[in-house]
């Protein structure tokens, strides 16, 4: 997958940006693209209340079954609109490769409107909306690739070390010899997931600092499968 004539643009998913998209090339974030979760969020939090309004009353199985169809398809409407947008603002780039973590899982509706403890993004929405950008960019006939998520979101895109999340939405890098302060997490996981493209290149599996020799984590070599951490959950 490393073509060095491609672009690759990293793709972050969540709910408060459902797609953060950054070229790996981009010095700042002035060419970088985000398309808000709010939208959606509101839909599925809706969703979920009104399904337990209508499990709790005398609706048969088949009109709740009926009425889940209908607003699954709305909200697949929704998330091919976001990933529609995405292909456009990646089409402008010469050869452009969408890179995204290589999470899979399946995307389970009904987990998230009648399980109380599931998570609505990763229940349902982060899944399917990787599901959905790729088969929208094959209509766009836009490459899509995947890298490791390891700490994609925790690393710093320029020094490689492991920042800490001062506040919800932004990334510190405590490295004193890096220009980077304080950055949007979102634009830096897409852009650390971009540079992933190319492997070996800087931010590939990088640790944090050891805070004492005795407590160095295992290396893990260019590539290599990544070894699981204690803050990996
Ligand atoms: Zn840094």
């Amino acid at each position: 997958m490393d073509n060095p004539d491609r672009t690759p643009i990293g793709v972050d998913l969540g709910e408060y940006n459902l797609y953060t998209a950054c070229p790996a090339t981009m010095p700042d974030w002035t060419g970088a693209y985000r398309i808000s979760g709010d939208e959606i969020c509101a839909h599925l939090d809706d969703l979920r209340e009104r399904v337990a309004v209508l499990l709790a009353s005398d609706s048969d199985r088949d009109t709740v079954v009926a009425y889940v169809r209908q607003r699954r398809a709305e909200l697949l409407e929704t998330l091919d609109g976001a990933a529609r947008a995405l292909c456009e603002y990646a089409s402008a780039y010469d050869r452009p490769v969408l890179v995204t973590e290589d999470n899979h899982y399946e995307p389970d509706l009904w987990a998230w409107l009648t399980d109380p403890d599931a998570h609505r993004g990763t229940a349902w929405l982060l899944a399917m909306a990787h599901l959905r950008l790729r088969a929208v960019a094959a209509e766009y006939a836009v490459e899509v690739a995947t890298v490791p998520e390891t700490h994609s979101s925790q690393e710093c895109h320029r020094c490689g070390v492991i920042g800490d999340r001062p506040q919800d939405k932004t990334l510190r890098c405590p490295n004193p010899d890096c220009r980077v302060d304080r950055v949007h997490a979102d634009y830096n996981a897409a852009k650390v997931l971009a540079q992933r493209y190319h492997p070996g290149q800087r931010c590939t599996y990088r640790s944090p600092p050891p805070v004492t020799p005795g407590e160095r984590p295992a290396l893990v070599a260019d590539g290599g499968p990544p070894q699981p951490q204690p803050d990996d959950a």
